[in-house]
Parts: structure tokens; sequence; C-alpha cells
């Protein structure tokens, strides 16, 4: 398994241990935690202090929009966005 998925399915595990598994959030609530890690890189490349410290936020990034994405793909199981267009 290469390097980037296996720290990204451990952040995604440390993530989990935090806030709890198959957890559903308001669609407006994962874009600012999203929206927050990308301010994250932003920072590490603006201010250009460590290059490991960058490459751990992108796989930050990459851990939360796979578990929105997942809430997002549980909740369309449930019918829960039947009418996202007015949601
Ligand atoms: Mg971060």
């Amino acid at each position: 398994m290469r390097q980037s998925i296996k720290d990204l399915y451990d952040e995604m595990s440390y993530q989990n241990e935090v806030w709890g598994e198959n957890r559903t959030q308001q669609l407006e609530l994962w874009l600012t935690i999203l929206t927050e890690e990308i301010g994250e890189i932003a920072k590490e490349i603006l201010e250009k202090n460590d290059v490991q410290n960058l490459y751990h936020e992108c796989i930050q990034v990459a851990a939360v929009a796979i578990h929105m994405a997942e809430d997002i793909e549980r909740r369309s199981k449930a019918g829960g966005f039947n009418d996202f267009k007015n949601q």
C-alpha cells in the first residue's frame, strides 16, 4: 500500500477516535471543517515552515473529505437528500 494511503487511513482512524465513527453533520459544518483544513495547507505553503506539516495537512484534508463523502453516501441511501436542492 502506498504510504500516503496508509497515512490517510491512519488519519481517518484518528479522526474517528476523536469525533466518533459514522458521524453525521450538516453540510455547512463539513464545509467549515474542510475549509479550515484547506486554510492550514495555505498557511503552510505561504509561511514555508515545514514540508512534513504541509504533507500532513494534505492528508487531513483528504481524511475529512472522505468522511464527508461517506456521510453523504449514508444519508443518500437513507433518502436524506431526496430534496437536496431545496435544503
Ligand atoms: Mg489540519
